[in-house]
């Protein structure tokens, strides 16, 4: 089973090939293996909805050896006895790899998940290799702290105390479609960086970008057990969240989802972070520079097919520009170049999966019999593969589910708003809260607009200014704890707090 190249696309490279034509395993305590049940899955290329290759479908015994292996890598041998200097060393390692080997990364991210593998290997490829070395820098600069204690109730006494940051433990890492290698870059790169020990459970859609990566940190000198890599469905994640002896779980995915990892990690009362979904808030003020806040808008929704959590899908335009502005951001819409991720012109590809394509063309159906008006799209691209037209609802009112829910496809909902009014309160009309965009030449409406905002990112005149420095995570229910930046860190570390008697 191999992918099917069209007219137009770009050759294999010899290591995609060679990935997609051998049988696949996944990695447990150093070893590749098949499932303990011999089950396996297919992945499918988005485009034309061939079979990729088929992988091993993990259950919970698999992520039982796979905590196991975790276990004994995190108490004992190479790893627990390794200095910051040598993780920080094998995490350079991992980011030099994949920027070795961006393309090829690329081509396998495009494949499986759809997106174009230029964009892959720029973006996703490129971002991740960059996070990993961003955390090898952590791995030599994690300190405790000396703390000048009174001790009241020992009077006369001497002491030293200190405390000692420590790493959690065995982590469970369970990560979404959208952009498979870069979630998982996210999570892997801090939680070695402050020496856990993993389990990562790409999801059913993308596992490919996964498994080459477990072949990378065997390169890159990890001892065996410290990178698990066990690929199954939704239910070897609830195994993994539910386990009793994972420490902790970090997961970016749906709401829904979310809330069942935190039921599952009942039990043993896991530490959890989650990153979900979101619905967020584009602003566009009168004064804005038109022609930036319309590239910026349509990149703010139509980026990765709308398939981003932080996608800009409520767009508030101000009254006095709202149909000039619309009309400008359809038509820049309507001029994206639909395609297969693996032609070289192509801006947007098909959605992930059969499941994605009938939830989204459900919303668009959805839209129209509430009463919107598509300025452009409203329907599927095609009639192979999970394509669908970028599309920009007017007339909506903010009760219809193209408002309130995500759709996860490029689908945006335009509504006016009177500047004198305020846009707060219907921006932040909604559960979740992850992101924002702003477009003002204003500085001062910018800076408040941007304390009003009730999101974790907040993008002024642009939209996905990511960072790998900064912050990222959601208010409300957009999700628990920040990943990114400093923050990472303290996710995957514990405080340890030791006074001593002198
Ligand atoms: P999902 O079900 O939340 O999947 C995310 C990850 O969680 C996958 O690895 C999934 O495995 C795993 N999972 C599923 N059920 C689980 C359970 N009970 N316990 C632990 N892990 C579990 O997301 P999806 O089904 O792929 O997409 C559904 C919707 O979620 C999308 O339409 C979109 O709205 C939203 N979404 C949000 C993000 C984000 O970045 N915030 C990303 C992706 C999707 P399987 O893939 O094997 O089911
Ligand atoms: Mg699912």
């Amino acid at each position: 089973m191999t992918a099917t190249i069209e007219p137009g696309q770009v050759e294999l490279l010899p290591g995609v090939r060679g990935f997609l034509s051998g049988s696949r395993k996944f990695l447990i305590g150093g070893q590749w293996v098949d499932a303990a049940a011999g089950e396996t899955f297919e992945t499918v290329d988005p485009a034309n909805g061939q079979v990729l290759t088929e992988v091993p479908r993990g259950r919970a015994e698999d992520v039982d050896r796979a905590v196991r292996a975790a276990r004994a890598a995190f108490d004992g041998g190479p790893w627990a006895e390794m200095k910051p200097n040598e993780r920080e060393r094998m995490l350079w390692r991992v980011g030099d790899i994949l920027s070795e080997r961006a393309e090829e990364f690329g081509q396998l991210e495009a494949l499986d998940n759809g997106k174009s593998a230029g964009i892959a290997s720029a973006v996703d490829v490129a971002w991740a290799a960059d996070v990993f070395r961003y955390y090898a820098g952590w791995a030599t600069k994690i300190e405790g702290s000396t703390v000048g204690v009174s001790m009241p109730f020992a009077p006369g006494g001497r002491f030293h105390a200190y405390t000692l940051r420590e790493p959690v433990g065995v982590c469970g890492l369970i990560v979404p479609w959208n952009f498979p290698l870069l979630m998982a870059s996210w999570k892997l790169a801090p939680a070695l960086a402050a020496g856990n020990t993993v389990i990562l459970k790409p999801a059913e859609q993308t596992p490919l970008t996964a498994l080459l990566l477990g072949e990378v940190f065997e390169e890159a000198g990890f001892p065996p057990g410290v990178v698990n890599i066990v690929t199954g469905y939704g239910d070897a994640g609830a195994a993994l969240s539910a386990h009793d002896d994972v420490d902790k779980v970090a997961f970016t995915g749906s709401t829904e989802v979310g809330k069942k990892i935190v039921d599952a990690a009942r039990g043993n009362l896991k530490k959890v972070s989650l990153e979900l979904g979101g619905k967020s808030a584009n602003v566009v003020f009168a004064d804005a520079d038109f022609e930036t806040a319309v590239a910026g808008s349509v990149n703010a929704w139509l980026f990765n097919h709308g398939q981003c959590c932080v996608a800009g899908t409520r767009m508030f335009v101000e009254d006095s520009i709202f149909d000039d502005f619309t009309a400008a951001v359809a038509e820049a819409a309507s001029q994206v170049k639909i395609g297969p991720g693996l032609d070289p012109a192509t801006q947007l590809g098909p959605l992930v999966s059969q499941e994605q394509f009938d939830k989204v063309t459900g919303y668009l159906a959805a839209g129209l019999a509430d009463g919107a008006r598509a300025l452009t799209g409203g329907k599927r691209y095609g009639d192979t593969g999970y394509f669908v037209e970028p599309t920009v609802f007017v007339d909506v009112d903010p009760s219809f589910s193209i408002v309130r829910e995500e759709i996860f496809g490029p689908v945006v909902a335009a509504m006016p708003f009177d500047a004198s009014e305020g846009v707060a309160a219907a921006a932040n009309d909604s559960i979740y809260g992850l992101a924002a965009g702003i477009w003002t030449k204003d500085l001062s409406r910018a800076h408040l607009t941007a304390r009003q905002l009730k999101a974790g990112s907040v993008w002024v005149n642009q939209y996905n200014g990511f960072d790998t420095a900064m912050p990222f995570g959601g208010y409300k229910q957009s999700g628990w704890g920040r990943e990114l930046g400093s923050a990472a860190i303290d996710l995957y570390t514990q405080t340890k707090a030791v006074n001593v008697a002198l």
